[in-house]
């Protein structure tokens, strides 16, 4: 079986278990970005074990830390959480988030420069330590596919035909999403290597059906966020896309990427939301046990090893 790069080394993956595709566990924001918002100051090592922990007790086993060089990864943090809850599997990422977040020097330096960045933290380790990346990130605006959009995504698309390891990107309100399948296949990227996140932030069947027939996955993480539209209208696409066949491609995950959705940082709907309230929820519309055993488990599995 193909293995999957943890922070701690390679596992199986038939140790995945369950798997929470997309989260932000603790990274250092830009500082122009947290004067602009300072509900990005996600960087508390022992309030970010403790969540982590709620998450892990409701059965949670891997999770994605998404944040990616230009939101402030930080590995020396994200360490001494996983080294506070040692009994789950944290898969880190390189590559860049948006255009918006990007500093000067990203678009100043050569295509080629921060290819080779990026394949370092895949071959050799991250920021001088021999701790891994095994997930690709790239991005786009939204509604935009411009130049600075399509920079990131051709990264992705080198990055990925280099090492194997799968694309996750980001989507901006969950548009764009199509184009960008689009134009990492055109970049030699296979579909079925690429996982959009944040779609239901655009709750969109017609779109979603779309984007599923060219084989990539789709990320929905945004349960409980209420802010961006109740689950109502999530979970009544979620429920189309598996009765038209596409279960076997939906990933999820939270993207708690704030202090304020926390509750170790006095906000909610907390770590664990997912596990303990929104598959509850999911069951109770009549989704099958085996459609959310994909989503949670095989999808993930299938997404990050390749199928093997
Ligand atoms: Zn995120």
């Amino acid at each position: 079986m193909a293995k999957v790069m943890t922070i701690r080394g390679e596992v199986t993956g038939d140790e995945l278990g369950i798997v929470d595709y997309h989260e932000h566990l603790c990274f250092d924001a830009p500082g122009w970005l947290l004067r602009e918002d300072r509900d990005f100051r996600l960087n508390d090592v022992e309030k970010s074990a403790a969540e982590l922990r709620t998450w892990a007790q409701a059965g949670g086993k891997t999770l994605i830390e998404m944040s990616a060089i230009d939101f402030g990864r930080n590995i020396h943090k994200v360490k001494q959480v996983v080294e506070r809850v040692p009994d789950v599997h944290i898969i880190v990422i390189t590559g860049f988030n948006k255009p918006y977040f990007c500093d000067r020097w990203v678009w100043e330096t050569d295509e080629a420069e921060l290819v080779k960045r990026c394949i370092r933290d895949i071959a050799e380790g991250i920021d001088g330590t021999d701790m891994k990346a095994g997930v690709m990130k790239g991005g786009s605006g939204y509604n935009t596919f411009n130049a600075y959009d399509k920079k990131l995504m051709r990264i992705a698309a080198t990055v990925h035909n280099e090492t194997g390891v799968p694309i996750i990107t980001h989507t901006e309100a969950g548009t764009m999403g199509f184009e960008q399948v689009d134009y990492l296949a055109s970049n030699g990227v296979e579909p079925r290597r690429v996982c959009l996140s944040h779609l239901d932030r655009n709750p969109d069947f017609w779109e979603h059906r779309r984007i599923a027939e060219t084989g990539a996955y789709l990320g929905y993480d945004c349960p409980g966020k209420v802010k961006y539209g109740p689950d109502e209208l999530r979970n009544n696409v979620l429920k189309r896309l598996i009765d038209a066949g596409f279960g076997k491609q939906i990933l999820l995950g939270n993207d708690l990427g704030r202090p304020s959705y926390w509750r170790s940082y006095g906000g909610g709907p907390g770590l664990d939301f997912v596990l303990t309230k929104f598959i509850p929820r999911l069951r109770d519309e009549g989704v099958s046990e085996r459609a959310i055993e994909d989503m949670l488990v095989h999808n993930p599995c299938r997404f990050l090893t390749d199928g093997e």
